[in-house]
């Protein structure tokens, strides 16, 4: 696991979030999506795999029903303790803006394929049933997935 790009990206002497070396241990797996105001409105989802929270920056509402799917960019793995952050990011630094709790709840995560496919439970108030991660070529280097909720 590594949080280097994480920690590459911010200056905990002007943000709040947290620098993540505490050692934090959850009884299960949580999932967590913050709504971000930043210089675009969107949703950061976070699932606790491996010690990490594994994050996608998703433009629109999170699907809460079938037959949606999202567009979810990988972005760097956070701090499990960032699962709890809410607050400002100070403008002038990375990912400035306001970032609120939206949904958080529980993961049972059933399948993962590194850099193909996650699937996986969550049972959040508004995200819960059973969801789909599928990696997409779209736009090559771009880090881009399929988020939607599966039957
Ligand atoms: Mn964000």
């Amino acid at each position: 696991m590594s949080l280097e790009d994480y920690r590459k990206k911010r200056d905990f002497s002007k943000t709040s979030e947290p620098c993540g070396y505490e050692a934090l241990v959850h009884p299960a797996p949580i999932f967590v999506v913050q709504e971000h105001h930043a210089s675009h409105l969107h949703y950061d989802l976070r699932l606790e795999i491996d010690g990490v929270l594994k994050s996608f920056a998703i433009p629109k509402t999170p699907p809460i029903e079938r037959g949606i799917k999202r567009l979810a960019i990988q972005t760097e793995d956070h701090p499990l303790s960032y699962a709890d952050f809410e607050g400002e990011i100070p403008e002038g630094h990375y990912g400035a803006g306001t970032v609120k709790q939206w949904d958080k709840g529980g993961l049972v995560i059933e399948e993962v394929k590194e850099n193909e496919k996650m699937l996986f439970e969550l049972s959040g108030s508004k995200l819960a049933g059973r969801y789909a991660l599928i990696k997409t070529k779209y736009g090559g280097k771009r880090n881009s997935w399929l988020f939607f909720k599966r039957k």
